[in-house]
């Protein structure tokens, strides 16, 4: 046999080269397995090049390494095949472990197939000498040389499997690892080397070709840095690459969320808005008929907020619906919804298991919000009315449910505010009706569709006139000509009786200042008051300001309050009709009778008219009792020095008994309807009222 040696400087540069070829290998595994689409293919088929030239030039380095006593060479066909096939196995492995998982099965088959690419590459490069005879292995070292291919390919892969996602000690691990592989994959080099020998008088058949070993051996090493080098280069610039999208891609994702939750919720109280609360319906309905239980739906709407609003300001306004919106929230279950329709409406969605809970909730919601609120260092009292439908029963979808827990909220109102009340099948009737209408209130203004008709009023008994009464109507475009007591309350209700009241006042001024300049230099003209007008804060400034601009004495203008809006707040009324008074404007009882005025308080009022309510009008020859408490109201006026008005006089009958009682003025059908202001004018030239009259 012949003596072999070795280049020991080329040893080392084999070792180095393999351990440089798997350190690239797992930093491809890493690639591959986080790479998308198309890019993990190339990062596949570039992995396995840049790792199949490292392990097989790591070989043809160590064949370099090697020297025996003739000329040696190698065959370029059968190189190129030994090149292949450490390209195809290091492909194989590249691809195993980026595979999701890498269960042991997989893995044991991985290590024998790859095992047996690296056995096949290394003898098929050492066939590639040709020696003549052929090359003897050792039996036992050849069996070695291939277990340590197999089981260096199973650690192999099982290491690069592991270190594929990028963590903070990726780096060292994967260098740990690649030494580990590197002597790995020499250790099975030589021991295949060891297992050969050259029988004495060979003849290497591939020497004659002739290529200077020692300059092959610098190509090599130089070509196969070169390439591992390119490839971590590439590698570590799309790691970084693609670091920098994932970052951008959390910061799109956590955009991608705050302008979720912007959508989903209420700028101000940050709760859920309308949207969430949908689909919070559409669920609560799905698992109450998936489990056969019920859930409440409240439909809340402060009472008086608007008059806070309008008194201190959106600013106080907007920290009084925050907490407000606290304290609903502590007095629910955290699996509760309360969301915020907008305005001053909240919504509450609860699972109850009977509608008596629903109502203890609805009370406890009530009590919370009638505590005084301490706001912009105000106290401040409000209350909310609640309309509750529960499901299943009033409805089945989740608008049937809102829309009908809409009108039991403002059933709610009706009743006075401050409490709750359970959804009704005859509830539903009007609302969407009165919710059309309000709308065409709210435009009805702008598009002058309101008129005022006028009703004179007589000195008992026949005249002459000494006034008229100003009685608001709506020319609504498609329902004609509606009366006041059908969108009065309503116009209450929205707050929207302020600008109509301007406006009322406004023409009646106007008109009664044409009038008296036309020569009835002697009438007065009333206009009606609501209770929301009455109390807002602008009324004795808008009466101020309309009268000088008519250029009006204020005795001119009579004031009409029924008596209920004078007593429900008896002190403030009282201050209100005082300044009304001490500016010269007349102030008249409207409906008088029908409230609960205490003699005491009737006295302290600086009115200077009762209106006797048309009730008692009405009965007033049958009913003894009725002409009983008109004679009563009478003396009363008298005593207090106050004129009395009868309204709602139909016949001769009724005027005439009035006028004996000792009413001062008439005002009825009698003796003239409300009309306009020109129908009354021809009216009164043609003598047509009084002519009724008599
Ligand atoms: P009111 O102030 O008590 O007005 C008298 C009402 O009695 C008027 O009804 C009038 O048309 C009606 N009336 C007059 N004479 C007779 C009669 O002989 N028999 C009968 N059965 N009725 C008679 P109208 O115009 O429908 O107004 C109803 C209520 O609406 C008014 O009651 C008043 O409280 C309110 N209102 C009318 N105009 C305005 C307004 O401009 N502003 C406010 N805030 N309320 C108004
Ligand atoms: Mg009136
Ligand atoms: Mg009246």
């Amino acid at each position: 046999m012949f003596a072999s040696s070795y280049n020991s400087l080329l040893v080392l540069f084999s070792l180095l080269v393999a351990i440089l070829a798997s350190y690239t290998a797992l930093d491809m595994a890493g690639r591959i397995s986080s790479a998308q689409g198309r890019a993990a293919h190339w990062w596949l088929a570039g992995g396995a090049v840049a790792m199949g030239t490292g392990i097989w030039s790591m070989h043809f380095i160590g064949m370099l390494a090697f020297s025996l006593p003739i000329p040696l060479g190698y065959d370029p066909a059968i190189t190129v095949l030994s090149l292949l096939i450490a390209i195809a196995a290091s492909a194989f492995a590249l691809w195993l472990v980026g595979r999701n998982e890498l269960p042991s099965s997989r893995l044991f088959c991985g290590a024998l197939l790859m095992g047996a690419g690296i056995v096949a590459m290394h003898y098929t490069g050492m066939a590639a000498m040709r020696m003549a005879p052929g090359i003897r292995y050792i039996p036992s070292v050849f069996i070695l040389s291939v277990v340590i291919a197999i089981v260096a390919s199973g650690a192999a892969l099982w290491i690069a499997f592991n270190l594929r996602r990028v963590s903070p000690l990726v780096r060292p691990l994967r260098a740990a690892a690649a030494v580990v592989m590197g002597f790995a994959i020499v250790g099975m080099h030589y021991t295949g080397m060891a297992a050969a020998q050259f029988p004495l008088a060979s003849v290497c058949g591939a020497a004659r070709d002739g290529v200077n070993a020692g300059w092959l051996a610098l190509v090599i090493i130089v070509v196969t840095l070169a390439v591992l080098a390119i490839a971590l280069i590439i590698s570590v610039l799309d790691l970084r690459l693609e670091s920098r999208t994932s970052m951008l891609a959390i910061s799109l994702a956590e955009a991608n969320q705050e302008l979720t939750y912007l959508a989903l919720h209420d700028n101000l109280t940050k709760l859920p808005n309308r949207l969430l609360l949908e689909d919070r319906l559409d669920r609560a309905i799905q698992s109450a008929n998936r489990e056969n239980n019920r859930f409440a739906l409240m439909f809340m709407d402060l009472d008086g907020f608007k008059t806070v609003n309008d008194a201190y300001g959106h600013h106080t306004g907007d920290l009084l619906l925050v907490e407000v919106a606290e304290r609903i929230g502590a007095n629910v279950r955290p699996q509760d919804t309360i969301a915020r329709m907008g305005g001053d409406e909240f919504v509450l969605l609860a699972g109850v298991a009977e509608p008596a809970d629903a109502a203890t909730l609805a009370d406890k919601v009530l009590t919370a919000i009638q505590e005084p609120f301490q706001v912009a260092g105000r106290v401040l009292r409000i209350s909310t009315s609640i309309g509750i439908a529960m499901y299943p029963g009033d409805g089945g979808h989740r608008g049937d449910l809102l829309a009908n827990a809409d009108a039991a909220m403002y059933h709610a109102k009706s009743l006075g505010r401050n409490v709750y009340c359970f959804f009704e099948a005859s509830m539903n009737a009007h609302v969407h009706e009165q919710l059309q209408l309000v709308q065409d209130l709210r435009s009805a203004l702008v598009r002058h569709e309101l008129i005022l008709q006028y009703q004179p009023k007589f000195t008992a008994p026949n005249g002459p006139v000494i006034g008229v009464e100003a009685l608001v109507r709506w020319s609504h475009p498609t329902r004609g000509l509606i009366a006041p007591d059908l969108f009065i309350p309503m116009a209450e209700k929205t707050g929207l009786i302020v600008p109509i009241g301007e406006w009322v006042l406004d023409e009646a001024c106007r008109q009664i200042s044409e009038w008296r300049t036309a020569g009835h230099w002697d009438w007065t003209m009333a206009v009606n008051l609501s209770a929301l007008q009455f109390s807002h804060a602008s009324l004795i400034q808008t009466v101020r300001e309309t009268l000088e601009r008519y250029a009006l004495e204020p005795h001119c203008l009579t004031l009409e309050v029924t008596e209920s809006t004078a007593m429900r707040d008896a002190d403030a009324s009282l201050r209100i009709l005082q300044q009304l008074h001490d500016m010269g404007v007349r102030i008249s009882i409207d409906d008088f009778g029908t409230g609960y005025s205490s003699l005491l308080y009737l006295k302290r009022l600086p009115a200077s008219e009762l209106k006797i309510d048309r009730g008692f009008v009405r009965d007033l020859t049958s009913d003894t009792e009725d002409a009983a408490i008109v004679s009563a109201i009478v003396a009363l006026g008298q005593t207090l020095n106050l004129k009395i008005v009868a309204e709602g006089v139909e016949t001769a009958g009724q005027r005439d008994f009035l006028t004996r009682l000792g009413c001062d003025s008439l005002q009825g059908f009698l003796l003239g309807r409300p009309m306009s202001a020109d129908d009354l004018m021809e009216a009164l030239s043609q003598d047509n009222v009084l002519n009724d009259a008599t």
